[in-house]
């Protein structure tokens, strides 16, 4: 009988990397993927940590298959396995907690356990880059790490604590991930990691091994996915013009406001991030920028929040991730005195909401007449839904062939709810 192993994956696109590639892994050695934790043998949480709600999420996931009755193996791994480590081992002490080092080790730490032996020490050491390219997934596109850790520090983040320093993979090693998992019939890759744009290896930066990623002579296209505005070159902008690069980034802002900026040490001004988006419009007027704005940061004043709900304005962007300040310990953020009340940061937050919702329908208004090339990831009985070029989701009254790429027009947008997708009807050309 084959065992099954569960998998639950919290947080970002590298932990959802990190997991797509455990699973094809546990599938080479012969284990079938389990759909939830109730009959697995072994049950893998990839946890987040970036805020107390992920934490909060995290452990959620791991009480409920408890509560479910999961007798087999638990792995709680990822960010918040380094950020809690003691914690969870006392909290879960049938549990191993597996830190984010180690996580590329976990199949040879089940096989150990199920063979009843200890794994040597230089078998667990794992590596942050020690994955297979993933043919198995959990995805219609393929996560592609290229990148681990970072150096920036923000006053707020506490991933440099759980990632460690910044660390780039081998360009070699990411060509032939993409040759591989496009050989797997993907049609799409995310190039993925915790501050890409610092990517540096034997000399390459990122937009050398952007590329070196668009050379590839095969049939794909590339989304670059969270992305700092800091070092872009003039390459950089002159590759997004290629024609395997998706228009869409997610260029995290945080705040519009100069001094609160200063505050969360960004690296860069509103000023500069200004530029970027006026840059990426001059090639292509539609080109979807999406971000994240934390809202009551220690010491945002009224007329700080003021900027940023202006900036959606001006700078139209196509989705707006909205964070209230978490208060991570072990940040310097965290010394801040000038708290702002959770009432005040849930009513900034609401508003941040409304607007924001207003400005995603602005933007995705502008296709209707277009025709995007949607890769088509659902398919039901009487709809397909799928993700267009710009990252806008699209939706067709039609049975489609999933995980292709189809040109549709889009007609129409579906109305209510905080993620109206378009929709689309296939025309013939
Ligand atoms: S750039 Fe800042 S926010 Fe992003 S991971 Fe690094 S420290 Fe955190």
């Amino acid at each position: 009988m084959k065992k099954k192993v569960g998998f639950k994956t919290l947080g970002c696109r590298l932990n959802q990397f990190e997991t797509d590639a455990l699973a094809s892994k546990f599938v080479g050695l012969g284990y079938e993927v389990a759909e939830d934790s109730r009959n697995a043998d072994v049950f893998v949480v990839n946890t987040c940590t970036v805020t107390n709600q992920s934490d909060q999420k995290s452990r959620s996931v791991v009480n409920k298959a408890i509560n479910q009755g999961h007798t087999g193996m638990m792995i709680i791994t990822g960010c918040m396995a380094n950020h809690h480590k003691e914690q969870l081992e006392k909290r879960y002490p049938n549990a191993y907690v597996v830190n984010n080092e180690q996580k590329s080790a976990i199949p040879q730490l089940v096989e150990a356990h199920f063979n009843k032996e200890i794994l040597p020490a230089n078998e667990s050491k794992g590596g942050v880059f020690s994955y297979v390219p993933a043919a198995e997934t959990f995805h219609t596109r393929s996560m592609i790490k290229i990148q681990d850790g970072c150096d920036n520090y923000c006053t707020f983040c506490i991933i440099p604590k759980v990632r460690g320093r910044a660390v780039s993979r081998s360009v070699d090693d990411i060509l032939e991930n993409i040759r591989q998992v496009v050989g797997f019939g993907y049609k799409e890759v995310v190039i993925t990691g915790v501050n890409i744009s610092r990517y540096l290896s034997d000399g390459v930066g990122f937009s050398g091994l952007l590329k070196q990623i668009v050379d590839i002579d095969l049939d794909f296209r590339v989304r670059i996915s969270s992305i700092e505005p800091d070092s872009f070159d003039d390459d950089f902008f002159k590759l997004l013009e290629h024609p395997k690069i998706t228009p869409h980034l997610h260029l995290c802002l945080q705040s519009a406001s100069e001094s609160v900026l200063l505050q969360m040490r960004r690296m860069y001004t509103y000023k500069l991030y200004k530029r970027i988006v006026e840059k990426l419009r001059n090639i292509n007027p539609l080109f979807n920028i999406t971000t994240d704005i934390i809202v009551g940061f220690p010491g945002e004043t009224e007329s700080d929040f003021a900027q940023s709900l202006s900036a959606l304005e001006e700078l139209g962007f196509g989705h707006v991730h909205t964070f209230k300040y978490s208060k991570r310990e072990d940040t310097r953020a965290a010394r801040m005195t000038k708290v702002i009340d959770e009432r005040e940061k849930s009513k900034r937050s609401e508003l941040m909401r409304q607007k924001s919702l207003h400005a995603k329908i602005k933007y995705r208004q502008q296709f209707i007449g277009q025709s995007l090339s949607v890769l088509i990831d659902t398919v039901k009985d009487d709809f397909s839904k799928g993700y267009g070029e710009y990252y806008v989701p699209v939706k067709i009254n039609q049975k489609l062939e999933k995980n292709h790429l189809h040109t549709l027009t889009i007609t129409g947008i579906e109305t209510g709810g905080d993620d109206p997708c378009l929709i689309a009807e296939r025309i013939a050309l």
